[in-house]
């Protein structure tokens, strides 16, 4: 018998077999255009709308979940960021000024209420509407970013990564009231109906930070939402090109709700090959589509192409969910859309 799309996307995450291997494309804005009259704008500004982008696109295009991809403004504006409203349309909205800048501005940051501040209100609206409407057939998904990931949200990246030499005690004030925010956001999600988390640890990639900056900045926030947050299922994405898959696979052995890590395998060190024959046997792998290349340029025959190589190098064993390296681009040609869900379903089958 046919699985639901969550008994798909269940069993590929804890090793079991589903009938096929779920798809998980990361839609984003390209789902704005499924409802005639939606905007960025309106679609980053109501939960009601996001909803509503989500659904149409699920029930236009299929896939295996629902995923509430905001701009990341979203936690940040409770404390002051301003948004630029976007320049040109199909992109979103960009942060503007930046309320920490000093060290000392770390210690201003006072713990928000996801259900008032900010406007995490939207994901709470759209995970109660999507979770109304399909119950638990479909997974709910959430991006989330990470405490270091937010960090650079509210100061810039320069800025923080000089603080993290500088001022170290500091930062680490301001990741503690970060900390306690998105776990109370995580968990004030779950309550309205969503299962996964896309938890951006996108920091943790050694272009960015080292290993060592990592495990003093990232890591320990990371493992108090995780062991906070109990009831939401994780998956780190890492949309860099060295991606640390060291420290995602320690979170999986410490957290039962750590479960997979979604990242660029088509661009990024390790690829699928090399991350399925370290990794894969325990920490399961979301990817196998690459957004920048050919989702975007290439033809429905490349799409279904790549997949079948990626079912052929990650299906083995379970584990795997199909899935671009990062948000699909709003110029993503729709007939590549749905040639990516015909051949998950030819290429993926058990
Ligand atoms: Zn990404």
């Amino acid at each position: 018998m046919e699985m639901t799309s969550m008994q798909r996307f269940e069993a590929a995450l804890n090793f079991e077999t589903p009938d096929y291997v779920p798809v998980s494309l990361f839609g984003g804005i390209f789902e704005v255009h499924f409802v005639p009259g939606m905007d960025v704008i309106k679609y980053g500004t109501s939960g009601a709308n996001m909803a509503r982008a989500h659904i149409a696109f699920y029930e236009h295009v299929g896939g295996d979940n629902i995923y509430c991809l905001s701009d990341m403004g979203l936690i940040v504006q409770g404390w002051g960021v301003r948004m630029k409203l976007p320049v040109e349309p199909d992109i979103h909205m960009a942060l503007g000024k930046f309320p920490v800048k000093e060290p000392g501005d770390w210690e201003k940051l006072e713990v928000l209420d996801p259900r008032v501040d900010g406007r995490m209100r939207l994901y709470l609206d759209a995970c109660a509407i999507c979770s109304e409407k399909y119950g638990d057939r479909v997974p709910i998904g959430v991006s989330m970013p990470s405490p270091l990931t937010t960090t650079t949200h509210v100061c810039s990246m320069e800025d923080t990564l000089m603080h993290m030499i500088t001022d170290p005690d500091a930062l680490k004030k301001g990741l503690k009231v970060i900390t306690d925010t998105i776990a109370d956001f995580i968990n004030a999600c779950v309550d309205n109906g969503a299962y996964f988390a896309g938890y951006l640890t996108t920091r943790a990639s050694k272009e960015i930070t080292t290993v060592e900056q990592y495990r003093e900045f990232g890591a320990p926030y990371d493992e108090e939402i995780f062991r906070r947050t109990p009831a939401m299922v994780h998956v780190p994405h890492i949309c860099g090109v060295e991606p640390m898959f060291e420290i995602i696979d320690d979170y999986r052995k410490k957290f039962k709700n750590v479960k997979a890590i979604s990242w660029w395998d088509r661009g990024a060190k390790p690829n699928l090959a090399e991350a399925k024959a370290t990794y894969g046997k325990k920490l399961a792998l979301m990817a196998g589509i690459d957004h920048t290349n050919t989702l975007v340029s290439g033809t429905p025959d490349d799409v279904a192409a790549e997949i079948k190589n990626a079912c052929e190098t990650a299906k083995e064993g379970s584990g795997f969910v199909l899935a671009p390296g990062c948000e699909v681009s709003p110029k993503t040609p729709w007939p590549n859309m749905r040639a990516a869900i015909n051949a998950a379903r030819r290429y993926g089958k058990y």
